[in-house]
């Protein structure tokens, strides 16, 4: 797995500089710390691996996992944690920075003090050989290590840091053509986006037009189009920088806006026909189609094999095409968009599950209110009314309902070929989302660690700025440790997806830790702000609520870890 070509990067780094050179210049203080790192990242990955070799035979290769899901679902989480501080660990082993080492440190004690405290929990379930946990987890150097790594001096150290830094991300990104990304979209994001995302959430507005053109024009919906089809081309870790720094303008009214021609455009690379790359990607790459994905129905969400939307063959005024009639939920910018993604089932034989659907480009007329209503010349109908919600606002998310609406067979992904495929297709649009969803999650838990070490830098309490206080330190330090740690792994999603666009496990595991930290940094974060916290004018309140929704969508947190992430480990 990729994720661990980093871990082997941080051994390789360690012993050089063990084997002298660098040691005077770094201090000796710093070298026992990057050692200590090591050997905690290489402990809890020794301990997760037979964990999972033991996890392998007791759900019999993956397959009996609902038989076991309460510790299938702790393998998987416990796995990505410890993939997250192998990731953090790389990035510091290449960096001599010291508050990143620092955190690194931090980090990987609190992974390998919580995987050795649960796996002594639960030990029956986990199955471990005594002397594997013994020689691992269990050895008194590393027990040390977790206590040194995870003193409270040096996670207040680091909430120093952020303090003294206002939680700013100017980390080192490796290639220079992430950190000009970084740079430009940071500039966009906070001149043109933030000062306007308060009022879109306050009164759940659309995104306004000129949002959508500066961003088409700076070619952002176009990253992962090939340049051949008019995009730019720039890949997932280039794609992931620029979302985070658009999410911490503005979760739904920048960051999210890229989610949706992501999904389509992987759809579309994967299974269209030649003529459909040409037609539907230059202008969804251009910002000229607005895109809306449509996969969750009323009664349907998980269990997307059991869609039930139908598509009847027919053919309107000799256009031989697809009639689509049924229930979709959750379809977040439907009205704006002008085309929907859509996967709906070709064969009525509901025994036939996943395969028996496919995944159609739905074109329709743009829409600005919360309710609209389409109607086909020849008789066909959409209408699409919004769900309140209390965050992730700016696009709106439709229940919409089809009664026989037309779609040209030239519309369904793949064409003849693509009949049955729909599901496949889908899922591959999915880890492209949840990779960007990894990104989408790093941004607002950025912009929660910023505004909350503003805040406690300026409320005085006691006669002291709260950042004074020893817990306030610790905290951030914290907020910010499970930041860094989230980031690097989702880079190293994006990296690995670079190199392999068909892997779904990485971005899967990104998604899931990103999504949590963002959740439990900006409850943090509005804890620190007191009753400021829930005031609608203080911006934390927003980024708590629109955090919410980041561990539902795209596979909802126990779907993630049990369908995907478990799978996809034990199933080796
Ligand atoms: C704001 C918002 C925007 C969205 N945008 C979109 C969009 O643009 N397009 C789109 O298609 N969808 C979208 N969604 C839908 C989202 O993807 C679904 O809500 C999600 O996939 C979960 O489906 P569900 O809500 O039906 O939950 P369910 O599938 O009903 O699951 C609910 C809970 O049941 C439990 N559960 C279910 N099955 C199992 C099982 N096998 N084993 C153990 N536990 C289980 C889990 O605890 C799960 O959390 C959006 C949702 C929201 C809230």
């Amino acid at each position: 797995m990729c994720i661990r070509l980093g871990y082997d990067r941080i051994a390789t780094v360690v012993k050089q500089r063990r084997r002298g050179g660098s040691t005077r210049a770094r201090g000796v203080h710093a070298v026992a710390m990057a050692y200590d790192t090591n050997m905690l990242v290489e402990a809890s990955r020794a301990a997760i691996d037979a964990a999972l070799a033991a996890g392998r035979t007791r759900t019999n290769g993956g397959r009996a996992i609902d038989e076991h899901q309460v510790h299938a679902e702790r393998l998987a989480y416990a796995a990505t944690e410890v993939a997250a501080a192998e990731a953090l660990a790389a990035h510091a082993a290449e960096r001599a920075d010291a508050p990143v080492a620092r955190m690194a440190a931090a980090f990987a004690g609190e992974i390998a003090g919580k995987l050795r405290a649960t796996i002594e929990q639960h030990w029956d379930d986990f199955g471990l050989d005594a002397a594997v946990f013994a020689g691992t987890l269990g050895r008194d150097e590393v027990r040390h290590a977790v206590r040194a790594a995870q003193h409270e001096a040096r996670l207040r150290e680091i909430g120093a840091e952020v303090l003294r830094t206002r939680g700013a991300n100017n980390g080192f990104i490796d290639g220079d053509m992430a950190e000009m990304a970084r740079d430009s979209a940071r500039q966009f994001a906070r001149k043109e986006v933030a000062p306007i995302a308060e009022r879109i959430h306050r009164h759940d507005e659309l995104v306004p037009e000129s949002i959508l053109r500066a961003m088409a024009e700076l070619g952002y919906f176009g990253m992962s189009v090939p340049e051949e089809y008019g995009g730019q081309g720039m890949g997932n870790l280039v794609m992931i920088v620029i979302t985070e720094e658009l999410s911490t303008a503005s979760l739904a009214s920048a960051g999210s806006l890229i989610t949706r021609p992501e999904i389509l455009t992987k759809a579309l690379l994967k299974g269209g026909t030649e003529a459909q790359k040409k037609t539907w990607l230059p202008p969804v790459a251009a910002g000229e189609l607005m895109v809306g994905i449509s996969v969750t129905e009323p009664d349907t969400g998980s269990d997307v094999a059991s869609v039930r939307c139908r598509a009847e063959r027919g053919e309107e005024r000799g256009v031989p095409g697809w009639f689509l009639s049924g229930a979709k939920a959750w379809c977040t910018f439907a009205g704006r968009a002008n085309v929907l993604a859509l996967l709906a089932r070709t064969n009525p034989d509901l025994s036939l599950g996943a395969k028996g659907l496919s995944l159609f480009v739905v074109p329709k007329d743009p829409f600005t209110g919360h309710e609209f209503e389409m109607r086909q010349p020849g008789g066909g109908a959409m209408h699409g009314k919004a769900d309140a919600t209390p965050g992730y606002r700016g696009m709106h998310s439709y229940t919409l309902t089809f009664d026989r609406y037309f779609v040209p067979a030239e519309n369904l992904i793949g064409e003849a070929q693509g009949e049955g495929k729909g599901f496949a297709l889908q899922m591959q649009g999915f880890a492209a989302g949840r990779l960007q969803t990894g990104g989408r999650a790093c941004g607002v838990a950025q912009a929660a660690l910023e505004t909350t070490a503003t805040y406690a830098s300026e409320r005085k309490q006691f006669g002291r700025p709260i950042g004074d206080f020893q817990l306030t330190q610790y905290k951030l330090g914290r907020m910010a440790t499970h930041l860094a740690a989230a980031r690097q792994l989702t880079y190293a999603a994006a990296r690995a997806m670079d190199a392999d666009e068909s892997i779904s496990l990485e971005p899967s595991m990104a998604k899931l830790f990103a999504c949590d930290v963002a959740v439990w940094v900006t409850q943090e974060g509005q804890l620190l702000h007191g009753g400021w916290g829930y005031a609608e004018e203080f911006p934390i309140s927003r980024y708590v609520v629109d955090a919410q929704v980041l561990p539902i969508f795209e596979g909802v947190k126990p779907i993630l870890e049990l369908k995907v992430i478990a799978r996809g480990l034990l199933g080796r």
